[in-house]
Parts: C-alpha cells; structure tokens; sequence
C-alpha cells in the first residue's frame, strides 16, 4: 500500500511567496560554489543530492487530503484543497490509464471544519456522470454542510450541479466496516465540534489517520483508548500542529496537539513510523525542518532503544507500507 499526501497543512492553505522563492534561490546559488556544474546532470545531481529540503523543495500548502492507493477503489482521508490536485492527477491519469470506468471513490472526514471539506467544489471527477463518489463521516449533519458549503452565496455551483453519484454515509465510532477491501473504524477525538480519527486495516497492514485531535493530561492514562487504537500501526498520521509550547501556553483547547505528544503516544503504542501533519500555517520551511529535528531528537531523550521512523508530512510526499 502507498500512502501519498496531497494536502498536509493545517487550519488554511498557504502558497510560498516570492521573497522565500529568492531566499531559497540564494542559498541554492551560494551552495553550488564548490560544484562544477557544467552540465544539466551534475546540476540535477546538485540539486537532489546536496541541496537541503528545505531549499530544494517545500512543504506546501493544501489542506488536509491523505490518499491509501493500492485498492481497486480509490480511497482518501479528507477533503481539503489537497483534493483539487489529487482529482487533477486523476484526470490526467485515471480516464486513460484504466478501462474499468466508471470509477469509486471513498472519502473519510475527519470533520467539518472548512480547512477539510473546502476541496471538495474543485473535484473535477464529482462532475463527471458515471463516477460514484461516496463521503464518508460520523457528523449527522456531513450532508448538509456539504451542500451549504456551495449554496449561494459562498459558492457559485451548488453540489447538485456535480453529475457523479455523491452519496453520504454516517458512520458510527467504534464499529467496524468493510469498505474498499479494508476494515475501517472510526474514534471520537477531542476537538471544537468533534472530530474522528480512522484506522484502516488490510491484511497485516495497518494505517491511521488522526488529526485535529488534541490529547490533553488523560493521555497518560494507561487504558487511554488512543493507544488501543494506534496500537502496532505501520504508520500514524498524527496532528502536531503545534510546539510543545504553543499546545501548553497559548493555544491549549484550540483542538490540536504537538510534536511531544505525538513521539510519546506513538512509542507507548508501537508505532512503527509516526507522520507529523497538519502543519502550523505560519511555519516556514525552515522552521518545520527545525521543527522535525527537534522532534527526532526528542525521540532520543525520551526511549533511545526506541526505532520509530519520524516524518513531516509535505504535499507530495509518498510512504510505501511493503
Ligand atoms: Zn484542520
Ligand atoms: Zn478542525
């Protein structure tokens, strides 16, 4: 199974502007003095293989939209702008690449804030008729935000305008269902207006997705049910939106956790590898390649034995669960 990530910023998207465009310029140029560059394969070279990510790349901006490939339908956690480019790519690839059309597609939200639902109008495939879209969620009202979202006058098309088949299905937390050839369970997490995190199991492989969750002191309770369900995950796609600081200090109940609670939570579950996600829209690339430094090397202080891999999640970014 891959995991692709099309969208992992939090709360709004964000674009890079073009001062951080020439500043990364700069750093490029000022590195490449040692190189002989004279031909474009040794500046490719130098680029992917001497230039931090930082530099060469970015974490990008969409919101939250998280992709499982590897099933016969198409299965993704949420609906933030990452969405727009994931049904681009579909576009591009899907129609031709495959004659099974017409296509399904399974979408779990998290919950109904804007920053995971406000993708879904530039889903290129919901307007195609054949398609069969299903959203998936454990709010009642999943429909209905849905369809508000493009009533005038936030939005010009309204959702019925889409030519797919949309249908709603509400899930309820704790039960198991059998969708797209995996079992899925949903659990309630602490955040404003509830939101849910979902664990999708195929065969041995296990991948949940958790974020806009804050863990607050019951976490370190032994029976807390978030270690139950992360228990000996492949990978854990875990909101650390915030620094320890931030979580303790300004924003405690704003509904999201940081980078400690993460690393704490996902060695007392066995977590396998841990992907920090759903970024702090005013992080710059800089201090999010800082921000997962400290975050491994806090991995170190707090269980040295302990052999969790740690990302950040980047709009882009690709996981293989082999
Ligand atoms: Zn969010
Ligand atoms: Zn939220």
């Amino acid at each position: 199974m891959k995991i692709r990530f099309w969208g992992t910023r939090g709360s709004l998207p964000v674009a890079i502007t073009t001062d951080a465009i020439e500043a990364k310029i700069f750093k490029a140029i000022r590195a490449s003095r040692a190189y002989p560059l004279e031909t474009d394969e040794s500046i490719i070279t130098f680029i992917r293989k001497e230039l931090p990510f930082s530099v060469r790349g970015s974490y990008g901006g969409n919101t939250s939209c998280v992709e499982l490939s590897g099933q016969e339908e198409y299965v993704l956690c949420d609906a933030g702008t990452g969405l727009r480019d994931f049904g681009n790519y579909f576009m591009k690839t899907g129609l031709t690449g495959r004659q099974d059309f017409p296509k399904v597609f399974h979408i779990f939200i998290s919950h109904l804030h804007w920053d995971h639902i406000q993708g879904f109008p530039f889903f290129t495939p919901a307007f195609i008729p054949g398609n069969q879209i299903n959203i998936h969620g454990h709010h009642a009202d999943l429909e209905k935000i849905f369809v508000n979202q493009q009533n005038a006058p936030s939005f010009p098309v309204p959702l019925k305008a889409m030519r797919a088949d949309i249908s709603f299905h509400i899930m309820e937390p704790g039960k198991t269902y059998e969708i797209a050839g995996m079992n899925v369970s949903g659990i309630k997490q602490n955040h404003p207006g509830d939101s849910y995190g979902y664990c999708f199991i195929q065969g041995n492989k296990k991948i949940v997705y958790s974020t806009d969750s804050e863990h607050k002191e019951d976490a370190e309770d032994d029976d807390y049910a978030f270690i139950e369900f992360y228990k000996n995950a492949d990978l854990l796609i875990f909101d650390a939106q915030y620094t320890l600081l931030d979580a303790v200090d300004t924003k405690e109940n704003w509904g999201h956790s940081s980078n400690l609670v993460a690393v704490e939570l996902a060695v007392r579950a066995g977590v396998k590898r841990l992907c920090l996600f759903h970024s702090e829209h005013t992080y710059d690339d800089e201090s999010l390649t800082k921000f997962l430094q400290n975050t491994r090397e806090y991995l170190k202080i707090h269980d040295d034995s302990s052999d969790l891999e740690i990302h950040l999640a980047y709009d882009g970014m690709e996981i293989e669960i082999g």
